[in-house]
């Protein structure tokens, strides 16, 4: 079968073509067809491959095998081997990726550059890419090599890509220095890169716009970072700053100052907190000691008391009370949270006849157990009247 001629290699802006039917058969159950030459590029080198249309049929995938390019369709074409066909790729998506890509190749050719780092793992998920350096880099090298990948762009040098044969290739310094079988394409930013690499790039630097690495993180030894470029940046812009201006009018703050605000939101919070605790400690203290003195058990009901609340109660109690201190909190229907205490008893070894008594569930340890009951206050009351803790 003949090569596909990948016209993509020397135009990636080449969206629209038309060629000649060389094949039509099948992949994965669906039909393939393969042309004399395709603009469409197969997945490669972290890459995902292109869509779009060909003779009227989209294309779902596009994929190489021995040098021949096959374009997954969704339905049987009309046209036969030997026909010539209009091929149109996703452009808007091709395009952002081609900003994605050569944008990755400028902050690994400025890491190496600067810091002589290597690019050992690369991945592309969807538009959002992560690049894998051997060595670990600082905050300020990472801020480092973002200003300057930038800088590149600002620059808006060409972009050339240009195939080498194994042995010329040789004599060349590059990146990515892997054993090719055969020819191996360059990818050269000038001045600044040069690559190993199979995909479609952008002509000039200034087409990629804005490059923001968004997170570095320690990896196998050195440090994977998170990066995206182009439309994908700008959108992400976009969202940070519709978050940024929705903060800024929540905390009534300027858009330049939302962190102050935030952080003075999250001090105002804890002496809230710390405040709140105190006034319970209050509340519970002043609950301990309206109840009467008991010479058995002791049951005291407070209103809207959480389980720490009623451990405090119970424990205040106890000074009050000869046999259990039980503090409840709830109402008939819903039912009770409650917390017992007695000093010097194992109540929870009461808990499993407690909770039996008054259809309850929890327990706890030693001298204090905690749970609720599904039971009424004057069940509670009745049992507790009569009920006698062991002591040891
Ligand atoms: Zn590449």
């Amino acid at each position: 079968m003949m090569r596909t001629e990948k016209l993509y290699e020397t135009d990636g802006h080449l969206f629209a073509f038309r060629s000649v039917v060389t094949e039509i058969t099948e992949l994965g159950g669906k039909p393939a067809v393969a042309l004399a030459q395709t603009a469409f590029f197969p997945t490669g080198g972290g890459q995902a491959c292109d869509t779009g249309t060909l003779g009227g049929v989209s294309v779902l995938q596009t994929e190489e095998l021995n040098g021949v390019v096959y374009h997954v369709v969704d339905e049987a074409p009309a046209f036969s081997v030997g026909d010539t066909v209009a091929g149109e790729i996703d452009a808007a998506t091709r395009f952002a990726r081609m900003q994605a890509h050569s944008g990755e190749h400028i902050v690994s050719g400025v890491a190496h550059n600067l810091y002589g780092v290597e690019n050992v793992g690369f991945h592309m998920d969807g538009l959002l890419m992560t690049v894998d350096f051997d060595f670990p880099l600082t905050k300020e090298q990472i801020d480092r090599i973002e200003q300057t990948a930038n800088e590149v762009v600002y620059a808006d040098v060409p972009v050339t890509a240009k195939t080498f044969s194994k042995k010329e290739a040789a004599s060349i310094d590059y990146r990515s220095k892997k054993e090719f079988a055969g020819d191996v394409r360059i990818v050269t930013v000038e001045g600044v890169d040069r690559c190993a690499c199979c995909a479609p790039h952008v002509s000039r630097t200034g087409e990629i716009g804005l490059i923001k690495i968004l997170s570095c993180v320690s990896h196998r030894g050195g440090v994977r970072i998170t990066l995206i470029c182009g439309a994908e940046a700008y959108a992400d812009y976009c969202d940070k700053y519709r978050q940024t201006l929705r903060i800024a009018a929540l905390t009534a703050s300027r858009h330049s100052e939302t962190d102050q605000a935030v952080e003075a939101l999250i001090a105002q919070n804890k002496e809230l907190k710390n405040e709140i605790y105190a006034q319970k400690k209050r509340l519970c203290a002043c609950i301990a000691a309206h109840a009467p003195a008991s010479d058995g058990n002791l049951v005291v009901f407070a209103e809207s008391c959480d389980p720490e609340e009623l451990c405090e109660i119970a424990l205040l109690l106890a000074e009050k009370a000869a046999g259990a201190a039980v503090a409840c909190s709830g109402n008939d229907d819903d039912g009770y949270t409650y917390a017992v205490y007695c000093r010097g008893a194992a109540m929870n070894r009461h808990a499993k006849a407690i909770n039996t008594a008054l259809n309850g569930r929890g327990g706890g340890r030693d001298e204090l157990i905690r749970g609720s009951f599904r039971a009424s206050r004057s069940d509670i009351e009745t049992f507790f009247r009569t009920f006698e803790v062991e002591r040891p």
